[in-house]
Parts: structure tokens; C-alpha cells; sequence
């Protein structure tokens, strides 16, 4: 059973009509609808709990931690953000979703600005996969197609990712590396662009595919602190 945290500000649905008309009980819980099932088990937290709902102990027990933050990044304290990152780097896996891309773990983790190009007119994006093979592309097909999405282009600065698996492009011609895979310590990342709120994105099967053939690809595979330990030189007959 993998234990998958979906973290949401949980703001723009409560202070935008038009976002809660389509996510009225949040976009985190429209993507713990859709992940539940027996193989995995899914918890929600949001910014209105206690330390944000990322105690150590929450983090221990998450497999998987699933992002979608916007406009509230800056009130994420700096330590919960560290704590986040540190959980990464020790093994559990993590999902940023959309504007996650400015969230503090995510600049954490990848240590550039993570600045993007932007267009919020509803264009049409279609998303290529360039690599068919990768775990988190399977069922998808060639590419999937958004009727409207906001447009995210290039540059982004992130470090090179380890693996490049998707590209979207856009009506005006734009692209944008929308799904990439990072490795970071012990632990896997996944970014995936398509969720901007006022659209209904996660309702989408093919991201729904996406997202939960990510949680199992960035479930850990090893999960613990990598020290820096003094070592003994192995003796020729030692064994
Ligand atoms: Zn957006």
C-alpha cells in the first residue's frame, strides 16, 4: 500500500467563484479522488493546518508527496520547506504540479530560479511524449491534448533533467518541457506543467494516468539519510 500526501494551498477555491465552481472541495481533493484505491492510500493537507500539515512525522509516513501551490509559496515557512527537501533527499518521492515550479522545495531541490515564460489565455496544449518508453507515459498514447491551459514557455530555468519525458507546445508556437524527472539524493521528482485552477485539468484522464504512473515511478526504492561515515580499508583475508 503506498501512502500519498496531496498538499494544496487550498486558497483560489475559496476566494475565486470561478475556481471553486470546478474544484469545490479543492484540487487536493479532486487528485485524492482519483488516486485512491486499494494500492494507494492518500491523506491531504493545506495550508490552514498546523505546520501546514508537513510535521517529520507526516513526512515519514508519505511515500509520495504531491504539490500544487500558486500564489501563497512565500507562506510556507523556510524550515517546513528544508524539511520537505530533506524528506526528498532521503528517499521519498515527490510530484510538483503546475505552479509548484516557484514552490519553496521545488527551488529547494533544484536550486535555480526556476522562472518560466507565461501566458494565461486558454490556448489549446498539446503534449508530446518524447520518451514512450518511461513508466510515467504508459497508456497515454503519442501525446494528449488540453482544450485550454495556460501557457508556460521556455525558458525554464531549471538544472538539465536527468530525464526530459514530455513537451508541450502551444497556439502561439511556444514550448515547454512539461514532464521532467529528477534524482535528487535518495529520492525521485517528478514536475508535470498542465493544472492551472480556473480549467478543469485534473479531471483529464490522460493526466490522471500521468499523475498516478508517477506516484508509483517516484515511490522509494531505498529511504534513509546518506551519512558521511569514516571508513575502515578492507583487509585482503578479512573474509
Ligand atoms: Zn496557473
Amino acid at each position: 500500500m503506498l501512502k500519498v500526501l496531496v498538499w494544496n494551498e487550498f486558497r483560489h477555491e475559496k476566494e475565486m467563484e470561478n475556481v471553486r465552481e470546478i474544484y469545490p472541495e479543492g484540487i487536493h481533493k479532486a487528485i485524492a479522488d482519483f488516486l485512491s484505491c486499494e494500492d494507494i492510500q492518500v491523506k491531504t493537507a493545506d495550508l490552514s493546518k498546523e505546520e501546514c500539515g508537513l510535521t517529520k512525522e507526516a513526512l515519514e509516513q508519505t511515500d509520495v508527496l504531491i504539490w500544487w501551490g500558486h500564489a501563497y509559496h512565500h507562506e510556507v515557512p523556510d524550515e517546513i520547506a528544508a524539511r520537505v527537501r530533506d524528506a526528498v533527499l532521503e528517499g521519498m518521492g515527490a510530484i510538483f504540479l503546475h505552479s509548484a515550479h516557484h514552490s519553496k522545495p521545488f527551488k529547494l531541490l533544484m536550486g535555480t530560479s526556476c522562472n518560466l515564460s507565461w501566458r494565461e489565455d486558454g490556448d489549446k496544449e498539446r503534449i508530446w511524449i518524447c520518451k514512450p518508453s518511461h513508466p510515467i507515459v504508459q497508456g497515454v498514447g503519442r501525446y494528449l491534448e488540453l482544450p485550454h491551459e495556460e501557457t508556460y514557455a521556455e525558458p525554464f530555468d531549471i538544472p538539465e533533467p536527468d530525464q526530459t519525458i514530455m513537451i508541450g507546445s502551444y497556439e502561439g508556437s511556444e514550448v515547454f518541457r512539461s514532464g521532467c524527472c529528477f534524482y535528487r539524493g535518495n529520492g525521485k521528482i517528478f514536475y508535470f506543467q498542465p493544472g492551472h485552477e480556473t480549467f478543469p485539468t485534473f479531471y483529464e484522464p490522460a493526466v490522471q494516468t500521468i499523475i498516478r504512473n508517477a506516484v508509483y515511478w517516484a515511490a522509494p526504492t531505498y529511504r534513509r539519510k546518506l551519512e558521511c561515515p569514516h571508513i575502515e580499508k578492507i583487509q585482503e583475508n578479512s573474509i
